[in-house]
């Protein structure tokens, strides 16, 4: 364990080793106190489940045997899980993984059994398994920050179950699985009877665009919003501007049927990126759609410094597979619209950004002067501003009355030996989604 304090100033170093020792055999997750379990056995130990397993070259579905769940860990019965563009690199099988893990990033799952010290949900609640938790005690849970809680960090790996040699598998985040174990802080419960295959999507693409309308930097009602791309992170980025009553809603997105569903739900203009010779007339463009009577900035209008859209929200990502359907071939690897989102927004206006662009590393730049004094608003991050608990089980509500339009973004579902159609399906984005589900 390593932590970058100054060890001359007190001895942290030898706080942590006490913490660390509590971490032994207990398998909690912070530096928590050990607590004392007598008389319990995980009634579910041994059970036998199917999973998709990467193991060096192999990627396929392999029956596991579970292990004993953990004193804070809870054991699921998974219902529906999606693949996300995060998880389509696995794709490349050239790269062979040591250490065998299930596949998966989330899912919906109704609980089976939870451990003596989980006090957030008990067997039969419907929960989500997200990928990023939130424990309510850490410094960045504590100041209001969960979407960068810091219970991932140093928490054991969830050895969810061995294979058929013994050897043992991590199970964290494996949605494509009949069965998930995680630890508490990384289960939302939500008293939903909606639509498994929809609601998966909360546990990853459609939290973040939600989050990134609706919580730290909220859409205003009757502002304008700019969004790149159409992808499920997109389209839920659209629907969160609707529900928050932007007056316009603009996508942008070189798929044909991606701009028909963003029209779907909800935008009110789309825009195909290769109708424009190059970045900057695409920005032009959009600076022209989203201004308002440039002459009077008295009543409402914009000078020129504010000319623009309020908000602008980037969900592109960069390009890891040559898409099986239209592409924005100039630059597929998102980084022209990280510097697009720059260059458009207008003074006091807001960014989103969530793509990392590609290759991993890439910079873009920007002018100082813009960047320190111009007054444009950035929050990045998937989930800035998300607080799982208390968002979820609302926008799952969202889901149920009919709000949030969560079956346009159901692609590809398919039974879990199909599990590859739906990876490839977001890899190739011949479908909005791919999501797994269960019976
Ligand atoms: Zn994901
Ligand atoms: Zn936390």
């Amino acid at each position: 364990m390593s932590y970058p304090f100054d060890e001359a100033a007190f001895s942290r170093r030898d706080l942590l080793k006490q913490g660390a020792a509590a971490l032994v055999g207990g398998g909690v997750a912070f530096a928590q106190a050990p607590a004392v379990i007598t008389g319990w056995k995980p009634a579910t130990a041994g059970r036998r489940f199917r999973a998709v397993v990467r193991y060096r070259s192999s990627f396929d579905v392999q029956e596991l045997t579970l292990n004993p769940i953990e004193p804070r860990q809870i054991v699921a019965r998974v219902q529906a899980a999606q693949a996300c563009y995060t998880m389509v690199g696995a794709l490349n099988t050239a790269q062979p993984v040591m250490n065998p893990a299930v596949f998966g990033h989330g899912a919906v799952a109704v609980v089976e059994e939870v451990g003596p010290l989980v006090k957030r949900v008990q067997p039969g609640d419907r929960v989500l398994v997200v990928v990023t938790g939130q424990c309510g005690q850490c410094f960045q849970c504590l100041r209001g920050r969960s979407a960068n809680c810091q219970a991932g960090f140093n928490r054991p790996p969830v050895m969810v179950g061995r294979m058929a040699d013994g050897t043992n598998v991590n199970g964290n985040l494996g949605g494509f699985s009949e069965l998930i174990v995680a630890w508490e802080e990384m289960v939302v419960p939500i008293a939903s009877r909606h639509d498994a295959a929809e609601l998966s999507n909360l546990t990853c693409v459609a939290m973040t665009g939600l989050g990134m309308t609706m919580v730290r930097e909220p859409v205003e009602a009757g502002s304008s919003v700019v969004v790149f791309g159409a992808g499920p992170i997109g389209l839920a980025a659209v629907q969160g501007a609707r529900l928050q009553g932007a007056a316009q809603i603009v996508a942008i997105d070189p798929i044909a049927y991606r701009r028909d569903l963003a029209r779907t739900v909800g935008a009110t203009d789309v825009l195909n990126p290769n109708d424009f010779e190059n970045g900057a007339a695409l920005i032009a463009r959009l600076r022209q759609m989203t201004s308002w009577v440039p002459d009077r900035p008295f009543a409402g209008g914009r000078n020129p410094m504010a000319s623009g859209p309020d908000y602008i929200i980037e969900a592109v990502g960069g390009e890891r597979f040559v898409p099986k359907t239209e592409r924005y071939a100039r630059e597929p690897h998102g980084l022209e619209v990280l510097q697009s989102v720059f260059t458009l927004c207008p003074a006091g206006g807001v960014m989103r950004t969530c793509g990392v662009g590609y290759p991993m590393g890439s910079t873009v730049t920007f002018p100082a002067g813009g960047w320190s004094n111009g007054t444009k608003d950035h929050a990045g991050g998937n989930l800035a501003g998300v607080q799982p608990m208390r968002d979820l089980p609302r926008w799952a509500r969202l889901f149920e009355t009919g709000k949030f339009d969560g079956k346009a973004l159901v692609g590809v579902a398919v039974p879990l030996d199909r599990w590859r159609e739906a990876v490839e399906a977001a890899a190739y984005r011949t479908a909005i989604t791919g999501i797994v589900t269960f019976t």
